[in-house]
């Protein structure tokens, strides 16, 4: 029995990665990774975006960043922002990773680190704006930029960014983080040098409001054709990712294919249109190993189906389908078990 393939399209990554660039533009792309690249695979993820000039990663940790640094190799810039043991921040520091710091005591930490090794950090400090999710509240901001400046007159450090992460829910919400946001870059400024990585929006922000782009922009989902849940299409931008299986048996007219909930595909997607020769058919059932799509004129055994993906057999997009059990499209990917191969295409 074959196993089902998640095919990737490195045009389609570059094609976006470039929409997205050339849409954010003055602000510098970062591309986020976090996931194994949303389920698309780090390696090709890094080495396609290199060769499409992007100069920024975004690695959710440190294990993570590290894998970007020998992939992308000496001259890219990687972020990590998650907290992590003072063994992995030696290893950052080691590999020039710069680090997203949303706590005195991970900075403290830090610098204790760099001292020990002789090394500068360079840390981007995380304001936080209401999302209450890692980030130095602002009543601790002035005394937090005070202690990185000291370690900064010391050769321990390099504040090169402020950095935050808003929900993307609603303009409103988003408008006063933004406000907390750039108070908190103004007291940094107070003391020093304004850094040169501002970041506080992702994909949907970056996308729709221009006035809230930094310097830089922490961007995932849209590189990987992911539209928002309830969000509209992406003008200039298809999904990159196809999941596809084969048709393993033909069972009263309907084809049984090679991809169950035990592959990671929800099996609340039952009922859903998915592509075929043919164009879409129903799915009709989804078992833990095999699923059941309505048959077509001509079905045979090893027809491929496809899942989901840029919709030219009738498929919908990953998000679409995410919709319709309420999640993202971005889950719909990274559930996605190793059984799934990874499938590299132009
Ligand atoms: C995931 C993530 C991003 C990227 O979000 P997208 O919506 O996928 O662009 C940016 N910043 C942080 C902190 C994240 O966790």
């Amino acid at each position: 029995m074959s196993r089902p393939e998640l095919r990737v399209s490195s045009s389609v990554f570059r094609t976006n990665i470039e929409a997205v660039r050339t849409r954010i533009a003055p602000s510098a792309l970062m591309l986020v990774l976090k996931d194994d690249a949303y389920g698309h695979g780090l390696a090709w993820a890094v080495e396609t975006a290199v060769q499409a000039g992007v100069e920024r990663f975004g690695s959710y940790d440190i294990a993570g960043g590290l894998s970007v640094r020998r992939i992308a190799g000496g001259d890219a810039r990687i972020f990590a922002w998650a907290t992590s043991t003072d063994a992995e921040v030696d290893d950052a520091l080691l590999q020039q990773i710069d680090l997203g710091v949303g706590t005195i005591a991970y900075l403290r930490r830090i610098i204790t680190r760099a001292e020990a090794l002789g090394v500068c950090a360079r840390v981007h400090l995380k304001i936080d704006t209401g999302l209450h999710r890692n980030g130095i509240l602002p009543e601790d901001w002035a005394a937090t930029v005070a202690e990185a400046r000291a370690a900064e007159r010391a050769g321990l450090l390099e504040l090169d960014g402020v950095w935050s992460h808003i929900a993307e829910a609603s303009d409103e919400e988003d408008d006063d983080a933004q406000e907390v946001f750039l108070d908190a870059v103004r007291v940094v400024g107070e003391s020093g040098p304004v850094p040169a990585s501002l970041h506080l929006t992702a994909s949907a922000a970056s996308w729709w409001r221009p006035e809230m782009r930094g310097t830089v922009s922490r961007i995932g989902a849209f590189c990987y054709g992911i539209r928002s849940a309830d969000g509209p299409e992406l003008p200039g931008v298809r999904p990159v990712a196809s999941l596809v299986a084969t048709v393993v048996d033909v069972d009263a007219g309907d084809a049984v294919i090679s991809i169950g909930s035990f592959d990671g595909f929800p099996s609340t997607l039952r009922g859903v249109d998915v592509g075929t020769p043919d164009g879409a058919r129903n799915l009709m059932a989804v078992d833990q190993t095999t699923s059941v799509v309505a048959g077509w004129p001509g079905l045979r055994v090893g027809d491929e189906v496809t899942l989901f993906g840029a919709g030219e057999r009738g498929e919908s997009s990953a998000t679409t389908l995410a919709e319709r059990i309420d999640t993202v499209g971005e889950e719909i990917l990274t559930r996605l078990t190793a059984r799934v191969r990874r499938v590299v295409q132009d």
